[in-house]
């Protein structure tokens, strides 16, 4: 065997370790991001082990971003992304368990 392959081979192998290494930081990495997001519903009342569905639109937040300053209540806005109550979940945050709808409100 030459240097030269020897060389390749052993680089291939710090490769090969550290493309391992780095993978297993990915893994425990998501699972840290997966573990905060679960803390973050529970104080918001959600348990995703228990079986709640966190709301697809806000992911739980109970608020969102609107495309316009009039927000959930619609018609006519100025051009501004303005936070406001998630209109699918009405702030709940859970899919399941909706807050008050307030289009549905008397005026
Ligand atoms: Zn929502």
């Amino acid at each position: 065997m030459s240097e030269v392959q020897r060389s390749d081979e052993s680089e291939l192998t710090a490769l090969l370790a550290e493309n391992s290494r780095l993978k297993e930081q990915i893994r425990q990495l998501q699972d840290r991001r997966d573990r905060m997001y679960d803390d973050m519903l529970l104080w918001r009342g959600i348990d995703r082990e228990g079986g709640d569905t966190p709301c697809k639109l806000c992911g739980g937040a109970g608020v969102r971003a609107y495309g316009g300053t009039t927000t959930w209540r619609g018609g006519i806005g100025g051009q501004m992304i303005t936070g406001d109550i998630c209109d699918k979940c009405w702030g709940s945050g859970n899919a399941e368990k909706p807050w008050l709808n307030l289009r549905q409100l008397p005026r």
